[in-house]
């Protein structure tokens, strides 16, 4: 036995084997939500201990039976598994897919691989807390341990920093304070080889190809297409990001979220690259990271917070049953408000929406219509890309006023943020082509127009009187 290795089933096979023949080391990597070869500490671990990996995705039945596996993120999928194996090929080695539960494929491939060690990315979700405890129970009962890393899917582990009397920070001001004056690990290189036993079978890859329900603007997927994306973003974007971001128009964002949520891209490095880039546009899109391990930091101390208000305020909400319509309205883009509908539009066709409109879409329903937040998550999960359940729910309960928003009551109002972010009615023009005809700021309130010319545009009229929608919200939260 090695100086310092457990005195298990596999390293005791090793020394009886090892009078024979030698018997490489072999160390599973089993991917999750961290797609990508460049800057992953589970896979570095993994060559430095071992003669050969196996870089191993598993089609999770859990995940599917969840409803998690949409339409556009099985098609963003497809392309980053398969960006993923044509870059382990590059290197020698080769992507393994199985599917079935995540416990017993592992089981099964480090067994076939005669495998002692499993690396893996820390999650944060309840379900990967789950998982993780189920395969370390596992793997010990057949001698083989677990690796967890951290600083793989977040840039700081949840937990990493922490105020002085609880677990989580629930106010992002000084949690940022304190994630800023962090020192992150150092990113690191993609291996030059990955050498993977031969023998370990897999499943062909999934294809997107044929697919049904997904977005037609849909973007592509995979490591090699969000590090051009990064390249381009830090050429050409970033630095107007500060003055341009909520340009719903100018369209003037990373559009990464989806690379970060699946992994393809290291949020550290991001952090690191954009730090050395510097400038306020730099600085602001730091901040920006800094909100996803927040909502993450959280997610991992409040894993209920996914479904459960993170701070009641004892709402009432509508629900399919006594909003149906207006619920309908607001998912298909015809609520007659022009920059909710084509906020809306944006989603139904790309699978991705500005953050802007993101706020502005959640605050209607959920204020405006007063419609249960947990209605539009899951709308929104069944069509993001990103669809990320930190980010997600956190950011329905942040602007519900469930969450960690401090101003829970403010109600956005929809042509108040369009003077301020759609000026000239660009943005509508894009996704509301029923209204495409109209020139300027006019563009937002069709109903101005003489009764016989808006009957012509085919829009229909607002769902909902905005001043009627406030008085509900305020009443219902008590506030008149
Ligand atoms: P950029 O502006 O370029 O920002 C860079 C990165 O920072 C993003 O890619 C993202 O990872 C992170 N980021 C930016 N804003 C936020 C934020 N408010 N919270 C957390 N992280 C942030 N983001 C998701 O990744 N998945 C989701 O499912 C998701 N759902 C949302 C739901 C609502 C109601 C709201 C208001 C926001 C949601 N967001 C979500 C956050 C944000 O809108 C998106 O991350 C952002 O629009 C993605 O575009 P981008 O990559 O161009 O962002």
């Amino acid at each position: 036995t090695a100086p310092g290795e457990r005195s298990t089933a596999a390293a005791a096979h090793r020394a009886h084997r090892a009078e024979e023949l030698p018997v490489p080391r072999v160390s599973v990597v089993l991917y999750t939500s961290d797609l990508r070869l460049h800057d992953h500490p589970p896979l570095r671990a993994a060559l430095g201990s071992a003669d050969a990996v196996v870089p191993l995705f598993v089609r999770d039945d859990a995940i599917a039976a969840a409803g998690f596996t949409t339409p556009n993120r099985q098609a963003f999928l497809a392309d980053c598994l398969s960006l993923l194996d044509a870059g382990l090929r590059e290197r020698g080695g080769r992507l393994v897919v199985r599917s079935g539960d995540v416990v017993d494929q592992v089981g099964r491939v480090a067994a076939e691989a005669g495998a002692d060690e499993v690396h893996l990315a820390a999650g944060v979700s309840a379900y990967a807390a789950r998982r993780e405890e189920r395969l370390r129970r596992a793997l010990e009962a057949a001698g083989r341990r677990l690796h967890v890393h951290d600083a793989v899917i977040t840039a700081l582990a949840p937990g990493a920093v922490a105020p002085a009397a609880a677990d989580h920070f629930a106010v992002f001001t000084p949690y940022f304070r304190r994630w800023s004056g962090q020192r992150l690990r150092e990113v690191l290189g993609a291996p030059r080889t990955v050498p993977v036993p031969d023998r370990i079978g897999s499943e062909p890859l999934p294809t997107a190809a044929g697919l049904p329900g997904v977005s037609p603007g849909l973007a592509a997927g995979g490591e090699a297409e969000g590090r051009k994306r990064l390249a381009a973003w830090l050429r050409g974007g970033l630095d107007a990001y500060e003055d341009r971001h909520d340009d719903l128009a100018g369209d003037a964002t990373s559009r990464l979220s989806p690379h970060l949520h699946f992994g393809t891209l290291s949020p550290v490095e991001l952090v690191h690259r954009a730090r050395r880039h510097g400038g306020p546009g730099a600085d602001a899109f730091v901040r920006q990271l800094a909100w996803r391990d927040f909502h993450h930091q959280v997610l991992a101390a409040r894993p209920d917070a996914a479904a459960v208000d993170y701070r009641t305020r004892h709402d009432r909400w509508r629900t399919e049953a006594t909003a149906g319509d207006e619920i309908a309205a607001w998912k298909e883009g015809r609520t007659g408000y022009p920059l909710i509908d084509a906020a809306m539009r944006q989603l139904l066709y790309e699978g991705w929406m500005h953050n802007r409109a993101r706020l502005l879409t959640a605050s209607f329903l959920s204020k405006t219509l007063y419609v249960d937040w947990r209605i539009g998550a899951r709308h929104f999960l069944e069509l993001l890309v990103d669809g990320d359940i930190a980010n997600n729910q956190l950011n329905w309960q942040w602007v519900a006023g469930t969450g960690t928003d401090s101003r829970y009551n403010r109600i956005l109002n929809p042509l108040v943020q369009a003077r301020r972010y759609d000026p000239d009615g660009e943005y509508v023009r894009r996704w509301v082509p029923e209204l495409a005809a109209l020139a300027g700021p006019l563009v937002h309130e069709p109903w101005k127009l003489p009764h016989p010319a808006r009957a012509g545009y085919g829009y229909p009229a607002p769902v909902v009187d905005l001043a009627d929608g406030l008085t509900r919200f305020r009443r219902a939260r008590g506030l008149d």
